[in-house]
């Protein structure tokens, strides 16, 4: 038997969580903090002290001998610097472990070398952090030794956000605020908060550490930048849900365990649709969380494989030709007197508020879309969205039938007088028992689909923060919570009113729903016919941060400064362009070193055979017929070689950001295909034994 497994013990023991602060805090300070948690406001420097001894004895007592304020700069990981709790010894040479109220709630790391889009030049490099007691401290354990972890939202000297968590933070403030004007109209007078609840289900690759320390290119882009495919794809679909190998078990179950232990709510877990891919899915929590728990998986998720002898590939798309992974972000919003805004109930056509809450939602979305296209993309999702996978780049809302329905009665006739029901499912087995139906059925290859009582916000790309798209989220309900609560309000007959605002914001913008298949090629050009934006590249994007219509949503809420807005454009053309150039010089590097002398080597061996055969008169066609096809790709080869080198060449020498980003994006990737074309086939052509890397079958079917 193997040893039991204590989960409820061990959730949560790494984190300093409410039930360590009432066991360890003062009465009247533990309820100080929980004031400011659930109200905001600031704690008293006297509490602050008593919260950071607290916090530092358990931390020792654990083990711990450094902290850091761990943050979420603008590269979308996280960043720390520890510091030892060592103070100056006395007299005698003994030193007390100290940590004050002070140095947890403000650090000042020397933040110059994080993006920063030009919001901070190197010469002020002042950036502080500031204690995020929304969300909880936890310790890290690893080969450093044990470190207190306190999430923190990081700024500029002039209180410009240069991180994800600080707009998150201001998103969730402006969505509670307009939510609870739309609940108080229905007569909620209960409810003080609106939490914006979210639930990301995380996709990841797993690939042997030896294998993957022969490949430059897994190494230093996280992707496969050369391989011809493997005789098998995914075309069987035997690795979805299929039954988990040994060594992917043992995995999974010592991520579960490190993750319970930072009381990571780890739930579900499954093979997914390409071989080598899986899936981990915690229980949703408010955003804020969810944020920094999703780093927390992503982290935890790296450092376990290695020590299985694995490698965690997060990127979008790993390997050409299988499905890539993405990240879906459910979203809901959440009374703190228990009450889903997004849950229709059994009768979706009664429930006035959901129906409000839905026409808010499509409206934003609708006017928004390219605001929460940009929000979910970076480079490696582009080979997903609007790329020859799903789901597509066009963003459209799957309501499903029931819902459907009821918007279409709303829009026809001004009214809704039934709600489609789920009706009981009879297997015909007799030994089975029949179940109810749900009233809708499932939609995959949405971007933004209605799912029972939340929405789940596909898009999301695998390796990316999930700040960005629920901050976008956020702001985009908010304003329209914002402008229905602006007209309900002032209304004299609010029953009417509402109704007459929900049938108008349906009727307007009935053209972002879509229940139909959204990979076809049908939907690009009826989504083009109803002018819904197509947006194809990150880059492309990127313009949406910066139009009228965004500066205005993100300022009138306060979540983005029209500078901060424009530094994150900035960021975003020079990651682009920086994560390309390191992809093409990475396969320059790999052409040059790897693929072409051992081609070229392959080519003498040929060469030799053929004319030895030719010197004892044995037939010798097939040996120089090999030959011939390889040199003629080779050939090819050393071509896109230097095509690819001279686009590298021309887009870094260009000054502007943005014309440098379409450099790498129209010409530079252009190359790259070409290059990647010509040793896909010589992999094709050449002797196993003599190829430099591991193939694709060695690395997604050997794991
Ligand atoms: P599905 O199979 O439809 O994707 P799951 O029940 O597996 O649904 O949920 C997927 C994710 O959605 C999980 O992280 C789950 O906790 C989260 N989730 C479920 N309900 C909600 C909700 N009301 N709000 C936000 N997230 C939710
Ligand atoms: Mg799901």
């Amino acid at each position: 038997m193997s040893e039991v497994l204590n989960v409820e013990e061990i959730f949560g023991s790494k984190v300093f969580n409410l039930g360590k602060m009432r066991e360890r805090l003062p009465k009247t300070v533990f309820k100080e903090v929980r004031k400011v948690m659930e109200q905001g406001g600031e704690l008293s420097k006297e509490s602050a002290d008593v919260v950071a001894k607290a916090m530092k004895d358990w931390a020792v007592e654990n083990g711990a001998t450094h902290y850091t304020h761990w943050f979420q700069p603008l590269n979308g990981i996280t960043a720390e610097k520890h510091d030892a709790f060592v103070t100056h010894p006395d007299e005698e040479g003994r030193m007390l472990m100290e940590f004050s109220g002070k140095e947890l709630i403000k650090g000042e790391p020397d933040a110059s070398s994080f993006p920063s889009g030009g919001l901070r030049a190197t010469f002020e490099a002042r950036g502080y952090t500031v204690w995020d007691i929304t969300s909880p401290a936890f310790l890290k354990e690893d080969a450093t030794g044990v470190i207190l972890c306190i999430p923190t939202a990081f700024c500029s000297y002039t209180g410009e956000a240069l991180d994800k968590k600080t707009p998150l933070l201001r998103s969730m403030e402006a969505i509670n605020t307009q939510a609870l004007r739309i609940v108080r109209l229905f007569g909620n007078t209960e409810a003080k908060k609106v939490v914006p609840s979210v639930g990301a289900e995380q996709e990841y690759f797993l690939v042997d550490h030896e294998k993957y320390l022969k490949r430059p290119d897994l190494i230093f882009s996280g992707r496969t930048l050369f391989g011809a495919p493997a005789p098998k794809g995914q075309e069987l679909e035997d690795h979805y849900f299929g039954a988990i190998r040994e060594r992917i078990g043992s995995y999974m179950k010592d991520l579960n365990i490190e993750l319970w232990k930072l009381g990571v709510t780890a739930k579900t877990q499954h093979n997914e649709v390409a071989p080598a891919q899986h899936e981990l899915a915690p229980i949703y929590e408010s955003a804020n969380i969810a944020v920094d728990h999703n780093q927390l998986v992503m982290e935890t998720m790296k450092k376990v494989a290695t020590r299985h002898g694995l490698n965690c590939l997060l990127h979008e798309k790993p390997f050409a030709g299988v499905n890539g992974s993405g990240k879906h972000d459910n979203w809901s919003l959440t009374t703190d007197n228990g009450v889903n805004l997004l849950d229709p109930g059994k009768t979706p056509n009664e429930n006035v508020q959901f129906l409000l809450v839905l026409a808010c939602v499509l409206k934003a979305v609708d006017t928004h879309a390219d605001l929460l296209r940009q929000s979910a993309a970076d480079v490696g999702n582009d080979h997903r969205l609007g790329a020859d996978e799903a789901p597509p780049a066009i963003i459209s809302v799957f309501l499903g039938e029931q819902l459907d329905d009821v918007v279409r009665q709303l829009i026809e006739t001004g009214s809704a007088d039934h709600s489609i029901q789920g009706e009981k499912l009879v297997t015909g087995v007799s030994t089975l028992t029949d179940i109810e139906r749900d009233a809708t059925d499932r939609n995959r290859t949405s971007p933004f689909a209605f799912t029972g009582n939340k929405f789940e916000f596909r898009s999301v790309g695998s390796s990316d923060s999930i700040a960005s798209p629920n901050t976008t989220l956020n702001a985009i309900v908010a304003e329209a919570f914002s402008e229905a609560a602006d007209r309900l309000e002032k209304a004299d007959n609010f029953d009417l009113a509402v109704h007459d605002l929900i049938k108008e914001y349906l009727t307007e913008h009935q053209r972002i729903i879509f229940n139909g298949d959204g990979y076809s090629k049908e939907w690009v050009e009826e989504a083009a016919r109803r002018g819904l934006p197509n947006i194809a590249t990150t880059i492309d994007a990127a313009s949406a941060l910066t139009t009228e219509k965004a500066v205005k949503l993100f300022e009138k809420f306060g979540i983005y400064s029209k500078v901060e807005l424009e530094s994150r454009q900035e960021i975003t053309y020079e990651t682009y362009s920086k994560t390309i150039n390191i992809e093409a010089l990475t396969m320059i590097d790999m052409a040059k070193k790897l693929y072409i002398p051992a081609v070229v080597d392959y080519t003498k061996t040929l060469a030799d055979t053929v004319k030895v055969l030719r010197e004892v008169g044995a037939d010798e066609t097939v040996q120089a017929d090999i030959l011939k096809s390889v040199s003629c790709e080779l050939a090819k080869a050393n071509t896109a070689l230097k095509g690819l080198e001279a686009a590298v060449a021309k887009a870094s020498a260009e000054k502007n950001n943005k014309a440098q980003a379409y450099l790498y994006k129209d010409e530079v990737k252009v190359e790259m295909d070409k290059l990647r074309k010509a040793v896909d086939t010589l992999e094709t052509l050449v002797d196993k034994k003599v190829w430099p890397v591991p193939a694709y079958a060695d690395l997604i079917f050997e794991v």
